[in-house]
């Protein structure tokens, strides 16, 4: 194995900056009690540094911003809509593109299409939006992830494998005729960012072969998964990021991507499939939800810098210092001995809020509480992964998540070191003084995606 933090640094420089508000400790508190102790309630003009999310907070580049001014606004057949299709042909491999406004539209439409009531959607551990699109379809989603991608301890490389075992089981217990497709994301978003390796596809691959079930692919980080695939992985090493993405789009049938993510946009994600009666059916359904399917939801000018984007996330350069960045806050965390998911994942740091604060119960939102306590001592915004993120089943009962997690999520190009140094030492802080930390209470509760909105008191 490579070492993989050596020579991180950025492959840009800086070319213009926005300014941020410095904060009070005074300001904070008053700020947070406003929002609920639910730091996505927090205005962002009160936040110092933003780690609430990696979806369309990445730094575009000067080529991005230049794509921008050759936007055609045409309302059909824009220009950009055929470089994005060749782009996505080119480096993923899909034959058929559906443009959407962000990965949820693509999930509502592809969940619409696929799923029939009471159909069974295995995957490597839920994704929120994903899973309530299955639910809203009819269908039910069942966890087949390995049991390692539960334990924030577990150091095994590939935390986002299918457990093929798992998925037997549920293939000889409702029939492949209930299983529209298997759900895998490249780089598990809530298991902490962790990837699932080129061999695991390969084996699903041939498994669903067997009994005609589709693969359908969360693509939304499939680049940072190929980065530790070309780290980790043997065989790999000497295979560009860029070869890697292509193969393990290669092994799935379609995908839905939120471009948010690892291609650099600020907004729009896509759909595609390999087959043509999936695609004329969503082709039609686009225009319900989205808009035509030459724009679906998006601007000319959206469209060509994502098609920009995408080719800059499959980048080695990009990518080693994107990931580096990551590692490089995470490592600084492990030394203070601070509790965070392991291995470090592509797209943020997870810190364990149930070791954080032990004295806790699950019912106290430690994870909840902790992220108000960080935003609290210095500004710097997290959300919460845990029991709030983790909502109610069907019967109405909560979900109760073996994994109770903080995300500090890097965006992408956005912050320097020394940002990573500022976020790591004021979680330190927090950690000094933790046993005196009191736990929260709901006050009110969404319906759905309750994370979002819900609000807290002081308990
Ligand atoms: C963000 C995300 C989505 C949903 O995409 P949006 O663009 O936010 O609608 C789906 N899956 C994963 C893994 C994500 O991280």
């Amino acid at each position: 194995m490579k070492p993989i933090t050596n020579s991180w640094a950025e492959p840009y420089k800086m070319k213009m900056v926005e300014l941020i508000k410095m904060t009070t400790p005074a300001q904070r508190k008053k700020a947070l009690k406003e929002a609920g102790y639910n730091t996505f309630l927090l205005k962002s003009e009160d936040v110092y540094i933003d780690l609430l999310t990696d979806s369309g907070t990445s730094a575009m580049s000067d080529r991005q911003w230049a794509g921008m001014m050759l936007g055609d606004e045409a309302y059909a057949g824009s220009k950009n809509y055929y470089h994005l299709e060749d782009v996505v042909k080119e480096i993923y491999g899909y034959k058929y593109l559906i443009p959407t406004h962000q990965g949820r539209g693509a999930e509502n439409i592809l969940s619409k299409i696929l799923i029939k009531k009471g159909d069974i959607v295995p995957g490597n551990m839920y994704f929120t939006t994903t899973r309530l699109h299955q639910e809203l379809a009819g269908g039910r989603f069942e966890d087949v992830v390995i049991d390692e991608a539960h334990d924030p301890e577990n150091e095994f490389p590939f935390k986002g494998n299918v457990d093929l075992i798992k998925l037997d089981k549920l293939v000889k217990k409702y029939g492949a005729s209930k299983i529209p497709y298997v759900s895998i994301a490249t780089s598990v978003n809530m298991a902490g960012g962790q990837p699932i390796s080129m061999q695991n596809l390969k084996d699903l691959r041939a498994f669903t072969k067997k009994y005609n079930i589709r693969i359908i692919h969360d693509m939304t980080r499939v680049a940072e998964n190929a980065y530790f695939i070309q780290q980790k992985e043997k065989g790999f090493s000497n295979k560009s990021v860029r070869e890697i993405v292509k193969e393990i789009c290669s092994y799935t049938d379609g995908a839905t991507m939120s471009a948010k993510k690892d291609a650099l946009v600020n907004i729009g994600g896509f759909m595609t499939t390999n087959e043509w009666e999936v695609f004329e059916e969503a082709r039609n359904m686009v225009v319900v939800y989205e808009g035509l399917h030459t724009y679906g939801g998006l601007a000319g000018r959206d469209m060509e810098a994502m098609a920009i984007g995408i080719s800059e996330s499959v980048d080695d350069d990009h990518i080693r210092a994107r990931v580096g960045q990551v590692i490089y806050l995470g490592e600084k965390m492990i030394n203070y001995g601070i509790p965070i998911v392991k291995p470090i994942g592509g797209h943020g740091i997870f810190v364990d809020a149930k070791k954080f604060l032990p004295h806790l119960s699950q019912d106290d939102f430690p994870a909840q509480t902790l992220a108000a306590e960080i935003y609290l001592d210095s500004g710097v915004r997290t959300m919460e992964r845990g029991i709030v993120s983790a909502g109610r089943k069907p019967n109405g009962d909560n979900y109760y998540p073996k994994l109770e997690l903080v995300r500090f999520t890097i965006p992408r190009r956005v912050y320097t070191q020394a940002h990573m140094d500022v976020i790591a030492e004021s979680t330190l802080r927090v950690y000094g003084r933790r046993e005196k930390i009191k736990g929260l209470k709901m006050v009110y509760e969404p319906k759905y995606l309750r994370f979002f909105q819900a609000r807290f008191a002081k308990i």
